[in-house]
């Protein structure tokens, strides 16, 4: 009974429900129009959203567990790894931080707008180089491994991902005189946008969001974000304001005419969690026991994936150029077809 007890607590902390169960208990509906009842209120949202979503592909047939699979085995995982590491690291680096600051904001709306500017800034950082520093990739790439989008890839993180991030993040913001009241805001709002982006199309079929699609980061920049065509990878860094992908050109529009493959690149078994939770970290290990030199072994903990000492490389940008320079040979190479004048 003992172990039915907990798996209901787990079930009632994953939903999120708990504060709202506690408020209807009490009927103390005035703490709403707190800061505490919003965000008890708003964090249901996802699990519920992933609920619906899980519901729709099942009511279509369109369900298939391996959908679910990994990222129900990481977040089990990760349950409480990560989040007491990544905890400890935001208060270590606010405490340590906090005097160093260059000046100290209030809570005021326009201070809100400058945070979360410069948070977005401290998001592409540590994000860009998730993906082109390899040691980071080997943190960041699990969240890439799902071949399909849906709610619960938002769940697939290795452990180490979550501290990793948020030291790089609350470090600048700090840095930048955010005031953590102030930061804790952008956090909520920026956890939970950023796991809404993930919405698939059994849910939103066009993740474009009409107008939006211009102003801010949508589903649809994210699912770019997640695909492994060559014109997609390694763009669309953002969460929420993506003016810095347009600001360092990593910014990209989801093409009507190119479908959407999910994933890494690398060959992958995607039902192994052992190579889907630490395979980057056991091919970085063997590049680097194989490499000549002390050197060569450095560069490849900090060069981006795909780099190699031999000098074929396969990063992102060699893959990309590749492509770029076959369309434009194809279209150079188009027969131009001669068109009669009467
Ligand atoms: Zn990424
Ligand atoms: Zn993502």
């Amino acid at each position: 009974m003992a172990i039915l007890h907990t798996l209901y607590q787990e079930l009632l902390s994953f939903l999120g429900i708990r504060p709202l169960i506690t408020l209807f208990q009490t009927g103390n509906y005035q703490v709403l129009l707190t800061w505490d009842g919003i965000s008890s209120a708003i964090g249901p949202l996802i699990p519920f959203l992933l609920l619906l979503e899980a519901g729709r592909a099942l009511v279509y047939k369109r369900f298939r567990i391996e959908d679910y699979k990994m990222p129900f085995f990481t977040f089990v995982f990760n349950r409480f790894l990560s989040r007491f590491i990544s905890i400890a690291a935001v208060a270590f680096c606010i405490g340590l931080l906090e005097p160093l600051a260059l000046f100290h904001t209030t809570l005021t709306w326009y201070w809100l707008i400058y945070g979360y500017i410069i948070w977005e800034f401290a998001h592409f950082i540590y994000h860009y180089l998730g993906h082109k520093v390899r040691i980071f990739w080997c943190l960041h790439a699990t969240h890439h491994v799902p071949q399909s989008m849906n709610l619960s890839v938002t769940y697939t993180h290795f452990f180490l991902e979550a501290p990793y991030a948020d030291v790089i993040r609350t470090s600048i913001c700090i840095l930048a005189g955010i005031h953590p009241a102030l930061l804790f805001l952008i956090m909520f709002i920026d956890g939970t946008w950023g796991a809404f982006i993930h919405v698939g199309e059994n849910l939103l079929k066009d993740g474009r969001l009409g107008f939006l699609n211009r102003i801010i980061l949508t589903p649809s920049h994210h699912r770019v974000h997640h695909a492994r065509n060559p014109l997609y990878m390694d763009t669309n860094f953002c969460n929420l304001l993506n003016i810095w992908d347009k600001v360092f050109g990593t910014f990209q529009y989801e093409e009507k005419e190119i479908d959407i493959e999910y994933g890494v690149s690398r060959e992958m078994n995607t039902n192994n969690f052992a190579d889907v939770y630490f395979g980057e970290l056991y091919y970085l290990f063997k590049d680097v026991i194989h490499a000549p030199g002390l050197k060569n072994k450095c560069l490849y903990f900090i060069m981006p994936p795909g780099w190699s000492h031999t000098g074929d490389h396969k990063t992102a940008r060699v893959v990309k150029q590749a492509y770029l320079d076959a369309q434009m040979q194809a279209l150079t190479e188009t027969p131009v077809v001669a068109t009669k004048t009467a």
